[in-house]
């Protein structure tokens, strides 16, 4: 689950400083599954200025367990590292943005989103077209319900959330710099999975008004309304005043999929994609229609 994840991916993100202290000529690190497969997941690692930048790599837990083994054999055992990666220069890329301006308070935005960008060994379907996609549907089925919101509601696809979350930070220096007033930033970057609940940040008393709505969703088994991690690419709002929300689905299976091959579209399961739409959809109808 999502906590498994943040309790050991510091090994991949920061293995290569601690190992190089050691005087590691490279490292090498398990990939950030519980599925035991050979599927190598990548993911965002980095080095500090007084250590050597020494090789990294994950590989997969099939391959992890075989060297583990290996290990126990032979002590004067070798690996060879070949690697092929490199970082190319930077170009130019863009946030994509559509809304439905409010009919009442249209300064006043709900804004919702995902990121466009993907590690390149899978498609990102789960990582994160799931979440660009479902808050796309928002915007769908307030039209195709007939409602106009109060309020103006902004989806936005961040791109670069990956590599340096680069065009959220963007987006949030132009909200400030045009004096908008974004009243609450949801996310869904955790998958396509069955949503479960929400994940909520900012001021405690509109947390807690959002908590009140919580009953509205709990027959659709979605019950977990909790102070938490609103999401990567609306946290630098937060400094705004902006009230943070993060769909949380069912994380059991994500990082199955996670940066790696297998986070393809024929993994994403329609329905449970669905579900978290409608339930993001429902909140946004929510924030709109009472405030907060
Ligand atoms: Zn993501």
């Amino acid at each position: 689950v999502g906590a498994a994840y943040g309790g050991a991916v510091n090994q991949r993100s920061q293995g290569a400083i601690v190992a190089a202290r050691y005087g590691a000529l490279a490292v090498i690190v398990r990939s950030m599954t519980t599925g035991i497969d050979d599927y190598p997941h990548t993911g965002a690692m980095r080095y500090v200025d007084t250590v050597a930048k020494i090789p990294a790599c994950a590989i997969s837990t099939k391959g992890a367990e075989h060297l583990s083994v290996v290990l126990k054999q032979h002590k004067d055992i070798r690996f060879f590292l070949n690697m092929n990666c490199q970082t190319l220069p930077d170009e130019v890329s863009y946030n994509v943005v559509g809304e439905i301006k409010g009919s009442e308070h249209p300064d006043e935005i709900i804004v919702v989103g995902g990121h466009l960008d993907s590690w390149d060994l899978g498609e990102g379907a789960h990582d994160d077209g799931a979440g660009v996609v479902q808050s796309m549907e928002i915007l769908y089925l307030f039209k195709k319900l007939g409602i106009r919101p109060k309020r103006t509601v902004r989806i936005v696809a961040f791109m670069n959330e990956e590599n340096g979350v680069r065009g959220a930070n963007k987006y949030a220096e132009l909200a400030a710099a045009n004096k908008e007033k974004h009243m609450a930033a949801m996310e869904s970057d955790s998958g396509g999975f069955s949503p479960m609940g929400f994940q909520l940040h900012g001021e405690a008393g509109k947390v807690a008004h959002i908590k009140q709505w919580s009953g509205l969703f709990t027959p659709y088994f979605i019950y977990e309304f909790g102070n938490g991690h609103g999401g990567t690419d609306i946290e630098p709002l937060a400094k705004q005043g902006t009230t943070l929300i993060g769909l949380s689905p069912n994380s059991q299976r994500y990082f199955d999929y996670h940066h790696c091959a297998l986070d393809k579209l024929e993994n994403v399961d329609e329905r449970e994609l669905e579900m978290g739409a409608a339930a993001m959809a429902a909140m946004v109808y929510l924030l709109d229609h009472y405030g907060i």
